[in-house]
């Protein structure tokens, strides 16, 4: 409202000083004024040589006298009546000219100029007002302050990413008591870049951070400042940072920075690529422009550091990085604790062998399977959620929902229960490799069926051996289908993607072939989502090479399956039979019918269903599953 006083004051000073800059203008500019008789006194004394009439006013003109050396003189008089006199004059020498009457048009114009003038400043007005309010709603709305009844996210909420913790603890510090620093001439990074995958905890990091030190927070994503008109996003940078200064300590968290600050050189659209620049610019100007007094701190966030345009981690800029990765065994239990307090759930669940599950979970996903556990139990109708919850709700959130209505022909889950059973077998026979936990020919999501293994610690680095064993066990399902139908079908795709990639990247990435050394045939095009690998050029006869040992490796691999299948034949033909009967089984259930098929081997007599000591197929077997399998199969 102030700007609109303003400018209707400016307008009427305006109008004031203009209006009176026009009255001087025809005080200096009128003729002086005569009375009539004095006219009447001049048309019969003197030679007058113009007469303009506009209306009953008249300016008349006289000729310098010839005779009496007088000057020539013009005034203005009124004339009672026009007419008479014009026929009076008839006779005499003087140009008479008619004007029509303009000043009443000449006032009515101005006056339209200034009703027009008026009306522009008021709408100019209004909307700049209404712009302001805009920007200052969009600083506002995203504004969190430390008491406004949002739940207060601290460190105790944040698990699995200690390292980061520790760096940050420095802000915290600052934050709560900024003299500490200035006192001894410190300066503390203006802002620090929270660099990792999608939900591996750095927006919660952020608010965590405000939440300790007990400061605003401004969350704001990249995006928000990317509009489709070229400025806008500038503008409201500015005014974000006028916003902050205002709230001051505070933090001004901008999460998918790359969307502003991805690389300028890029070479993207012409006009896109310039609003961003544009953006990004007035960012970095109001980094540079704050100073360490200012007390503000940026965090931005990005899963994308390697397209960020270098401008941004000069220093004074995100001079800080802090890398955020996701969780190892621990870090999941400690973040499957913090979720797992909100719901409700068995007292003696053990919630390390569910982080165990769960490999290369983030944050993000971990608060997810609790959740979807949660959902799981709720949907049983159970009190509380219990281990089988949170392995079903794992198995949904990696492979989909089971799909139950699936029809598939008996010939079909025949290969299907052949094929896991494959690769089951062979898990169970190699060294090195990580332990089975369940084989099931349930549809779930693109996969008809799954073999898992559980890997009982993280791995940070494969050996070769494991390696091979990998993609021999994934050789599994083939040569089971080939061993027992001597038929090929479709459902090995998966498994031979998977392992002529292992394959390719042990011997071009990771030098472990003895023909090709140790040199990199193939580059990443690095970045947490994994990008795109590409080959390095290279002679034919390399290339040739290449193709010539990764193939080798391949095959041994599926020949060495297949030579382990055709010895244990026996056993998967039962395991097969077990599958197509009870569709699922774990660790425990393969070993059991690993057992009786050793048994009934060795022993002959064996061929009873009484006579199985393991599971002699009577009611009081305790493992559920295993009584519904017929005893012949076994
Ligand atoms: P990002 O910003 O990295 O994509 P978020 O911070 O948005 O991830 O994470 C989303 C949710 O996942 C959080 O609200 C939180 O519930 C959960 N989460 C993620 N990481 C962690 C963690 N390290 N500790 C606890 N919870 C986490
Ligand atoms: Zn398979």
């Amino acid at each position: 409202m102030a700007i609109l006083a303003r400018n209707l004051f400016i307008f009427f000073i305006f109008t004031i000083f203009s209006g009176g800059c026009y009255l001087i203008w025809t005080i200096e500019h009128r003729l002086p004024e005569r009375t009539y008789s004095e006219f009447r006194y001049c048309l019969s004394h003197h030679d007058i040589s113009d007469m303009s009439f506009t209306g009953n006013r008249v300016v008349i003109s006289h000729r310098a006298g010839e005779t009496d050396s007088s000057p020539g003189f013009t005034y203005i008089t009124t004339v009672p009546n026009p007419e008479e006199l014009i026929a009076e004059l008839k006779d005499k020498d003087i140009r008479i000219i008619f004007n029509k009457d303009r000043s009443e048009i000449i006032l009515q114009g101005l006056a339209l100029f200034y009703i027009v003038l008026l009306i522009i400043v008021i709408v100019l007005s209004l909307s700049r007002i209404k712009k302001e309010e805009q920007e200052s709603k969009f600083a506002t709305d995203k504004l969190i302050m430390p008491n406004d009844g949002h739940k207060v996210v601290t460190f105790k909420d944040v698990a699995g990413i200690p390292e980061a913790l520790e760096e940050l603890e420095e802000i915290v510090v600052f934050l709560k008591n900024p003299a500490q620093f200035s006192q001894v001439g410190a300066t503390i990074p203006k802002g620090v870049l929270l660099q990792g995958p999608p939900g591996t905890g750095k927006t919660l990091l952020a608010r965590a951070i405000a939440g300790e030190a007990g400061v605003p927070f401004y969350s704001f994503s990249g995006s928000d400042f990317v509009e489709m008109f070229v400025g806008v996003g500038a503008s409201r940078v500015r005014d974000l940072f006028k916003e902050a200064k205002k709230n001051a300590p505070c933090i001004v968290f901008i999460d998918e920075i790359d969307a502003v600050g991805g690389s300028r050189s890029g070479g993207a659209s012409a006009s896109g690529s310039d609003e961003r620049s544009q953006t990004l610019n007035a960012l970095l100007v109001e980094m540079d422009g704050f100073g360490s007094t200012d007390n503000i701190i940026v965090l931005a966030a990005t899963n994308r550091p390697d397209i960020l345009d270098s401008a941004l981690r000069r220093p004074g800029r995100f001079d800080r990085q802090v890398n955020i990765l996701p969780p190892d065994i621990n870090g999941r239990l400690n973040i499957l604790q913090i979720h797992g307090a909100k719901i409700k759930m068995v007292s003696d669940i053990d919630l390390h062998q569910i982080a165990q599950m769960c490999p290369g979970f983030t944050g993000a996903e971990l608060a997810n399977l609790v959740n979807e556990a949660a959902l799981m139990a709720a949907r049983s109708g159970k009190k509380a959620v219990d281990f089988t919850d949170f392995e079903l709700a794992r198995d949904r959130i990696l492979m989909g929902v089971e799909r139950k209505g699936m029809i598939m022909t008996e010939k079909d889950r025949t290969i299907l229960a052949y094929h896991e059973a494959g690769h089951a077998i062979i898990a169970k026979s190699l060294p090195d490799a990580d332990p089975l936990h369940k084989i099931t020919i349930i549809p779930r999501g693109r996969a008809l069926g799954q073999t898992q293994q559980l890997a009982l610690i993280d791995r940070h680095a494969y050996s070769y051996i494991y390696l091979k064993n990998r993609i021999t066990i994934l050789m599994g399902g083939r040569a089971a289908e080939d061993l027992a139908f001597n038929q090929r079908s479709t459902g090995a795709q998966g498994d031979i993607l998977q392992a002529t990639e292992i394959a390719t990247n042990m011997i071009c990435k990771w030098g472990m072939n003895e023909t090709m050394g140790p040199q990199a045939f193939i580059i990443d095009d690095s970045g947490f989502l994994g990008g795109s690998s590409q080959r390095l050029s290279m002679a034919n006869e390399t290339a040739k090479t290449i193709d010539h040992e990764i193939k080798t490796l391949l095959t041994t691999c599926y020949e060495n399956a297949v030579t382990i299948l055709s010895q244990k034949f026996y056993l998967l033909k039962s395991l097969a039979g077990a599958l197509l009967q009870v569709e699922t089984l774990d660790n425990e259930e393969f070993d059991m019918i690993l057992a009786c098929t050793e048994n009934k081997k060795t022993n002959s007599r064996h061929s009873d269903e009484s006579d199985c000591t393991i599971c002699p197929a009577s009611q009081s077997c305790i493992h559920s599953k295993i009584k519904k399998i017929s005893p012949c199969i076994l």
